[in-house]
This record gives C-alpha cells, sequence and structure tokens, in this order.
C-alpha cells in the first residue's frame, strides 16, 4: 500500500467545496437562458421587450425579498457578495462621516469586510476588530462595551465561512440599535441554510450572493431597510432606484431570484440532508484518524449545516489537498481567498489555532448533490492521504 496512493487513475468526482461556490441547478438555468436571446430586451426601454425584462427583475426581486422577508422595495441587486459588503461600509461611512468616524467589526469577518475597513482606516476612520471565543462567537457584551458615542456602523457576519459558526445576529443588532447604531450582517453563507426573518432580526443592511445557494455567480443582492440613507453605489442611470446604475445582468438577475425561491421551498431538505453528511464525515474521520481537531461550534444546531473544518496535526494542508485533488477530490485549505497566499487564516487564528496546526487544516463543505457514497470514498482518501504524509514528515 505504501507509496502507490500518489496518483490514482481515478475518475470519481467529488466536489467538497460548496461554501467557496456551488453549481447552478438545471431548474435556475432553464429560467435564465431565454434572456440571453429570446428575452435580450433592455429593462430601461419602454417597449414590450424592455417592459418584459423589467417584469422579469421585478419577479426576482420579490424571490429574493422572500427569502429574507423584506419587502420588495428594500430589496436592491447587486454584482455579488463582495460588492454588497463594500457598499455598505463606504456608504454609511460617507453617509455618517459627519456624525462619528468609528466603525464596529469582528475579526473573522470575509476579506470583502475586513479590507473595505482597512481602507476606511486610511482615510481616518477608526475601526475596532471583536474578539470571538473558541467556537468563533462573538460574544454581545463585548459588542456593549466597544460602542462608542462616535460609533456608526457595525458589522458583523451572519455564518462564518470557514468554520460555520452561526452568530447571535438578532441579540446583537439589538444592542446596536439600543445605542442607535445602525447594524449590517453579511449573510452569504446563511441564506438558504438557516432561516432568515430580517423584520424578527431588526438588521438594518443585509449582504447576499446567488453563487453561493445554486445561482450564477456575479450576482447579489443587499437588503437597505426601509427610511436607512446610504449613497448609491455606482453612479449613472435610474436603475435600482438610482442607487447602482448600470444596464442591469437580467440573466443573473432571474437566476438569483430562482435560486432564492428554491432555497426557500428547500431548506429543510437542505439543512438535514447537509447536517447528516457533514455529521457522517466528521464522525468518520474522528473515528479513523488520530490527531485531529474538529474546528467551529460543537453544538451544531449553531453551526452552517454543510460546514466541517478539520485540522490535522503534523502535516500541511495544501499536501493534503493536492493529493485528494489527485483522486478527484475538490476541497479547500481554510478560505478559497486565502489558499493563494501563505498567510494563515486569519479566521483560525482568531480562535486560537496554532499557527503550525493552522497550516494542517481543511474545510469540507457538502452540499445538496453530495451523497453518502461521496463521504464514504473521501473518508478512505482522506485516511490513506494523511497516514501516508505522516509517515513522510516523520522521516
Ligand atoms: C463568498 C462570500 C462573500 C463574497 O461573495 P461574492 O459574491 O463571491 O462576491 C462575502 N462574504 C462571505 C461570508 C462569503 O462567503
Amino acid at each position: 500500500m505504501k507509496g502507490d496512493l500518489i496518483i490514482m487513475n481515478q475518475t470519481r468526482k467529488v466536489y467538497l467545496d460548496y461554501s467557496a461556490t456551488t453549481p447552478v441547478k438545471e431548474e435556475v438555468l432553464k429560467e435564465m437562458l431565454p434572456y440571453f436571446t429570446e428575452h435580450f430586451g433592455n429593462a430601461s426601454s419602454l417597449y414590450s421587450i424592455g417592459l418584459q425584462a423589467k417584469d422579469a427583475i421585478e419577479k426576482a426581486r420579490g424571490q429574493v425579498a422572500h427569502l429574507i422577508g423584506a419587502d420588495p422595495k428594500e430589496v436592491y441587486f447587486t454584482g455579488g457578495g463582495s460588492e454588497s459588503d463594500n457598499w455598505t461600509l463606504f456608504g454609511v461611512a460617507e453617509q455618517l462621516k459627519n456624525k462619528g468616524k468609528h466603525i464596529i467589526t469582528t475579526k473573522i469577518e470575509h476579506h470583502a469586510i475586513l479590507h473595505s475597513a482597512e481602507f476606511l482606516e486610511k482615510q481616518g476612520f477608526e475601526v475596532t476588530y471583536l474578539d470571538v471565543d473558541k467556537e468563533g462567537f462573538v460574544h454581545p457584551e463585548q459588542l456593549e462595551a466597544a460602542i462608542r458615542d462616535d460609533t456608526i456602523l457595525v458589522s458583523i457576519m451572519f455564518v462564518n465561512n470557514e468554520i460555520g459558526t452561526v452568530e447571535p445576529i438578532k441579540e446583537l443588532a439589538a444592542i446596536a440599535h439600543k445605542h442607535g447604531v445602525l447594524f449590517h450582517t453579511d449573510a452569504v453563507q446563511a441564506i438558504g441554510n438557516v432561516p432568515i426573518d430580517v423584520r424578527d432580526l431588526d438588521v438594518d443592511f443585509v449582504s447576499m450572493s446567488s453563487h453561493k445557494i445554486y445561482g450564477p455567480k456575479g450576482e447579489g443582492g443587499m437588503f437597505i431597510r426601509k427610511g436607512v440613507q446610504i449613497p448609491s453605489f455606482i453612479h449613472g442611470g435610474a436603475q435600482e432606484k438610482g442607487k447602482r446604475a448600470g444596464t442591469e445582468n437580467i440573466a443573473g438577475i432571474v437566476g438569483f431570484g430562482a435560486a432564492a425561491e428554491l432555497a426557500e421551498k428547500n431548506l429543510e431538505y437542505h439543512r438535514k440532508h447537509c447536517s447528516e453528511l457533514r455529521d457522517y464525515l466528521i464522525d468518520q474521520i474522528t473515528a479513523r484518524i488520530p490527531d485531529i481537531i474538529v474546528n467551529g461550534p460543537e453544538d451544531h444546531s449553531r453551526r452552517h449545516p454543510g460546514n466541517a473544518n478539520i485540522t490535522f496535526a503534523r502535516i500541511e494542508g495544501e499536501s493534503i489537498l493536492i493529493l485528494l485533488d489527485s483522486m478527484g477530490i475538490a476541497v479547500s485549505t481554510g478560505s478559497a481567498c486565502s489558499s493563494k497566499s501563505l498567510e494563515p487564516s486569519h479566521v483560525l487564528a482568531a480562535i486560537g489555532v496554532h499557527r503550525e496546526m493552522i497550516h494542517g487544516t481543511i474545510r469540507f463543505t457538502v452540499g445538496d448533490f453530495t451523497t453518502k457514497e461521496d463521504i464514504d470514498y473521501v473518508v478512505e482518501c482522506v485516511e490513506k492521504v494523511v497516514s501516508r504524509l505522516r509517515e513522510i514528515s516523520m522521516l
């Protein structure tokens, strides 16, 4: 068995990186296709095919709004989750800079938030990055202690993309509002994975993305609560009520709408399917491979249903990833955005994982198309790869 596993002539393909992106579902693609060809109209035009396009956008707006319990008038289409995050931070900063220049976020946000916050720091804003505990939870009393008279925005992600922690958003938003501060949540990993009702949560801004919920890439959305003021993100035409100019990506919007409707309909099934397979994966790996740590919340009801983040002691995550790839398996080390850099994951660092252990960490995320046979195959391959790499690293 030794030495024979590096390149296997394997035809089986298993994708376990659903938090990086998802395939567009057939039903979604079918809705989108006519908008590339037959219904190619510009939604700003006043003749029939233009009006058809406009209707399609408004239908999608209703579908996305319904998924999060919003009024359709509160939903704006954007070019993805990163754009929505940027819009919120730069928009609120611009809108309220005369009121104050302090923003609160966390150490475990997506880079679309962290890098925007760092950019604002260079413009003279002050940013507090809240700590999280060893499971990745933000503590409400720490948020309360960080709020100042000049705080203008609190931005805390709903579900962490690396370790799957589901933050107590309702409690956190209530604290911000008690002090008259606007609250934003990056819900890119939350929509379609946990139930969301913006009225119940009482939040002001929500970032969403289409490609994490079986819709097309390059499309996203933003919830802006009625009555909350924020400047336009792109200046030009009157699209999106003048807030985001440019001819709409109609096919993308239609796809996002269809994906949102499907996600809402399938939510319970999706949660059950993913969490069962995820738990099975964790149980099997824990039973068969020594010296591992499962990162993120132990209470799986407070965890993304598809997320398993596992540290394998004494080996490099990159080597595991490459060997698994040669066996047809796609996983990631840390988050997709940091996988090309050697910087250890900021999320794992924030929960206190040691530097060399961070480098031995793999994120597995299961989704709607994952099967039990896929997991059996992955566990078998991970077991072989890990024991082989540990043999080499012992030499
Ligand atoms: C993927 C992701 C984003 C970025 O969304 P894009 O649509 O790819 O720009 C933002 N935040 C989180 C938590 C994500 O997982």
